[in-house]
C-alpha cells in the first residue's frame, strides 16, 4: 500500500475534528480526517427529533450560520449544520475508514494503519470522542438482543413495556420519549441520580425532569429505585430494591443509558499515559497546548477535560496554528 504523507492526521470527524481539519485548512497544513463513521457521528447517533441542550452560540461552527427553528437545535438541525460545514469548505475527510494502529515518533513521524490505508503524518491529532464503549452493568443477560445501549426513536415500543436504566439525561429523555409516545415505560434509578438537582454534578435538565414528572404523575411512567440490577432475561428483569427485597419486572425491551468511556487503545499503545478523573479516565496532557506526554501526539474534544461541544469547537482554534507554527520550524509561543 502506497502511503500518504501528511503534516497533521487528524482521528475523528466530530465538532472537534471538523474544527481541527478547517484551522489546519487555513493554516496551509496538509491534513487528512478520518472518521470510522459518519461526519459527526455522535450526532448523527442522538436520539432522532432530540433537542439539544446547547445555545446556538455554543454549537456552530461559524457565528450566524445556524439557524434552529426554536431557540435551540434539533437533532437533525445540528446535523445539517455540521455536514454542511464540512461541504462548504471542501474539508478532507474520509468517512468509514477506522484508525487501527499507530506507530513511530515526532522525528521520524507517525505511521498510520487504517482499514483502508496507511499514511505517514508529522503529528497526530485525537478528536475520538468518549462515546466508543458504552458503560456496561455486568449482570447475566445483558447481551440479550431486547437489550440496547443506545436510544434512538420511541416508535417500535408503542404499547411495549420497555425499561430505561440510568440516572443521567440520557437516560430521563429516553424515559421520557418513550412514556409520551404510548410505551409502558419505567425508569430504574439509583435514589441519590433521581434526588440531585446539581446541575455540576450531572443533574437531571430541568426542561427533562418537569415533563417527565407530568408523565409520571398521568401514569405513563413509572420510577423504581433500586440498589443493583442483578439479571436480565428473555422476559424480565431482576432488580434488588433499596428495602433488600428482590423483584421480577416483565418487559419487551431494555435501554442501559449509564454512560461510555473512550477507547484509550491507539494512545495506550503509543505510551499516552491514561489518568483517573472522576468517573471516568482522560489522557494527560499539556493544559496549554493539548500536547499529551508523548511528542507529536495531541488529544481535544469529549475525552478531555473540555468536553462540551463549544470547547471542542474551541480548543483545536488555539492549538492548531501552534502546530502549524512548530512545523515550519517556528519558535512555539503559548
Ligand atoms: C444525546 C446527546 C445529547 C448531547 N447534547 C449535547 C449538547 O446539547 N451540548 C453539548 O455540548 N454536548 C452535548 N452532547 C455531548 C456531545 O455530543 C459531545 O460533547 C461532542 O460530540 C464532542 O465532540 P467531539 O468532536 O469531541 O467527539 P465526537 O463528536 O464524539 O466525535 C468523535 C469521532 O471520532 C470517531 N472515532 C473514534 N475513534 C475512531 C477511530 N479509531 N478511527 C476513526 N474515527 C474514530 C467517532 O466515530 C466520532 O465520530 C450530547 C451527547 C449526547 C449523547
Amino acid at each position: 500500500m502506497s502511503e500518504t504523507q501528511l503534516d497533521l492526521f487528524i482521528i475523528g470527524a466530530g465538532p472537534a475534528g471538523l474544527s481541527a481539519a478547517d484551522v489546519a485548512a487555513r493554516e496551509g497544513l496538509s491534513y487528512l480526517v478520518i472518521e470510522k463513521g459518519l461526519i459527526a457521528d455522535t450526532v448523527y447517533h442522538y436520539p432522532v427529533g432530540l433537542t439539544v441542550f446547547s445555545t446556538v452560540n455554543e454549537l456552530e461552527m461559524r457565528e450566524g450560520t445556524l439557524k434552529p427553528c426554536r431557540e435551540k437545535p434539533t437533532r437533525e438541525e445540528l446535523l445539517s449544520h455540521y455536514v454542511h460545514f464540512a461541504l462548504e469548505r471542501d474539508l478532507r475527510i474520509n468517512t468509514e475508514e477506522e484508525v487501527v494502529q499507530i506507530k513511530g515518533n515526532e522525528t521520524e513521524g507517525f505511521l498510520i494503519e487504517t482499514t483502508r490505508a496507511n499514511y505517514v503524518a508529522r503529528r497526530v491529532l485525537f478528536a475520538i470522542g468518549a462515546m466508543s464503549r458504552p458503560r456496561r452493568l455486568g449482570v447475566p443477560g445483558e447481551d440479550l438482543s431486547k437489550v440496547h445501549y443506545r436510544f434512538v426513536e420511541p416508535f417500535p415500543y408503542v404499547r411495549k413495556d420497555a425499561m430505561i436504566i440510568g440516572g443521567g439525561n440520557s437516560a430521563a429523555e429516553a424515559a421520557l420519549f418513550l412514556a409520551e409516545h404510548g410505551a409502558r415505560a419505567s425508569l430504574v434509578i439509583w435514589r441519590a441520580d433521581w434526588e440531585n438537582r446539581d446541575p455540576k454534578k450531572g443533574a437531571i435538565k430541568h426542561w427533562v425532569r418537569e415533563p417527565l414528572e407530568r408523565e409520571i404523575a398521568l401514569g405513563h411512567l413509572e420510577v423504581i429505585f433500586c440498589a443493583a440490577v442483578e439479571e436480565i432475561t428473555e422476559r424480565e428483569v431482576v432488580i434488588r430494591r433499596e428495602d433488600g427485597e428482590t423483584i421480577r419486572l416483565p418487559n419487551d425491551v431494555v435501554f442501559i443509558l449509564i454512560g461510555s468511556e473512550a477507547d484509550f487503545t491507539l494512545l495506550r499503545q503509543l505510551g499516552v499515559e491514561i489518568m483517573p478523573a472522576g468517573l471516568t479516565s482522560i489522557p494527560v496532557y499539556d493544559p496549554e497546548t493539548f500536547e499529551t506526554n508523548v511528542g507529536g501526539i495531541y488529544v481535544v474534544g469529549h475525552f478531555t477535560h473540555a468536553r462540551h461541544i463549544k470547547e471542542a469547537i474551541a480548543v483545536p482554534r488555539r492549538i492548531v496554528p501552534l502546530i502549524a507554527k512548530e512545523l515550519r520550524g517556528e519558535k512555539q509561543i503559548v
